[in-house]
């Protein structure tokens, strides 16, 4: 039986993972909106590729070269912040939200809005909405599938067991790039020494987050709203083999872990079949080859990321929002080369400290204004456009 899919995002990292797997399954699948941020002519060839019904840039000055990469392929184009949420509101059996930044979190509510299944990738649209988010889940009767790593294990863990019954959530970390790098080496890192991943090839900003340990800390909080364990029971461990991508401890002390080759189109595979399975291209792993796992506490002197993360989750309210928007901006000035990569976590944890936190958001509009609101003092400290 052929099912419907959109992949916002389809042009970055996770986009591709999952339109390969789907390219193995041509038959299985009928796409119906691909999108990208300005990528015209990628997404363009993409939309031709897979037959889509519909292509979205979501910044509208590149509405006119996509028009012109897709003219006479009978292929709807569109453009602009809008657009998008109109996309990812067309009805389908799978949406795979796999835009960066809080830019996916208005088409990704779009798409929760239906109803429909959802397969998460964008940790920071979680983050920021938090609740708001978890509760249009629940009021729309939609299905969030986790296509994060950690949580994608953590999810498979879960399978056939009470939640009431976990005591304790281990989110594993590769430790990224800069593990075992000195204050002053940190201090001195390039962006490209901070995306050169040792196991994962992802996008520049989650990559530039893995460096920080930020993307353990927005994992925590992103892990707080999809297992609703409670804050103490879910902590973080080091594990630079990225072998086991998470695991569950049970209250009779047994602890069940995924494990699995570090590559994406495992997780978006176990989302794309689930509640099956499907073939992937992937080898299994070879144990005697990789020979030991090893697991280390964070280091939270040389990485405060976690730390702010795990004090926003607890403040509440806006905090992760804050923390998530500050975030961004500094991860891209450290991207353009304006600031150094320590700068990072410093600037996040100011940005949390300056400002009066606004109250919790209650809809995706108070959400979306907490972000702009971080953003612009994030820039105005920083001093990037
Ligand atoms: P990427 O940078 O490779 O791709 C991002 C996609 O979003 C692209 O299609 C881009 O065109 C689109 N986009 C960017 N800004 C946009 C905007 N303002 N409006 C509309 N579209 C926009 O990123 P990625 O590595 O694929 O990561 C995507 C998401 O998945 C992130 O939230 C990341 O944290 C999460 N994730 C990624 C991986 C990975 O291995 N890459 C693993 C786990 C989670
Ligand atoms: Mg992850």
């Amino acid at each position: 039986m052929t099912r419907s899919i959109s992949i916002l995002g389809a042009t970055g990292s996770v986009g591709a993972s999952t339109l390969d797997l789907i390219r193995r399954n041509r038959d299985e699948w009928r796409v119906v909106a691909l999108t990208a941020n300005c990528s015209a002519v990628d997404l363009a060839k993409l939309a031709r590729e897979f037959d889509a019904e519909i292509a979205v840039v979501g910044d509208e000055g590149c509405l006119g070269d996509l028009r012109e990469a897709l003219s006479g392929s009978g292929i709807d184009a569109a453009g602009g912040a809008r657009a998008l949420c109109e996309a990812a509101a067309r009805p389908v059996d799978l949406t795979v939200a796999a835009i960066v930044g809080c830019a996916g979190l208005a088409p990704t509510m779009a798409a929760i809005e239906q109803g429909g299944t959802i397969a998460l990738a964008n940790k920071e649209a979680l983050v920021s909405a938090g609740d708001v988010m978890t509760r249009a889940v629940t009021q729309h009767g939609a299905t969030l599938l986790p296509v994060d790593s950690e949580h994608n294990a953590i999810f498979q863990c879960l399978q056939g067991n009470a939640i009431e019954d976990v005591a304790r959530i281990t989110l594993t970390a590769s430790g990224g790039p800069l593990r075992t790098w000195s204050q002053e080496q940190l201090a001195a890192t390039t962006p490209a020494q901070a995306v050169a991943h040792p196991n994962w090839d992802m996008g520049a900003k989650i990559s530039v987050d893995s460096a920080t340990m930020m993307n353990k800390g927005l994992e925590y909080i992103e892990a707080h709203h999809l297992f609703p364990v409670g804050l103490d029971r879910l902590r973080i461990v080091v594990h630079p083999q990225s072998v086991i991508h998470s695991m569950v401890e049970y209250r009779d002390g047994s602890t069940l872990a995924q494990l699995g080759p570090s590559d994406m189109r495992v997780p978006i595979a176990s989302c794309l079949a689930w509640p099956q399975r499907m073939d992937t291209p992937l080898q299994p792993l070879d144990l005697p080859a990789i020979g030991e796992l090893t697991f280390f506490a964070p280091d939270e002197q040389r990485f405060p990321a976690t730390r702010l993360a795990r004090e926003a989750v607890e403040a509440g309210g806006a905090a992760p929002a804050v923390l998530n928007a500050a975030n961004e901006i500094a991860v891209a000035a450290f991207l353009a080369g304006n600031i150094p990569f320590t700068r990072i976590a410093l600037s996040v944890e100011a940005i949390l400290q300056q400002s009066n936190l606004p109250p919790a958001p209650a809809s995706l509009d108070d959400v979306l204004h907490v972000d702009q609101a971080a953003r612009a003092r994030a820039r105005e400290m920083l001093e990037v456009a």
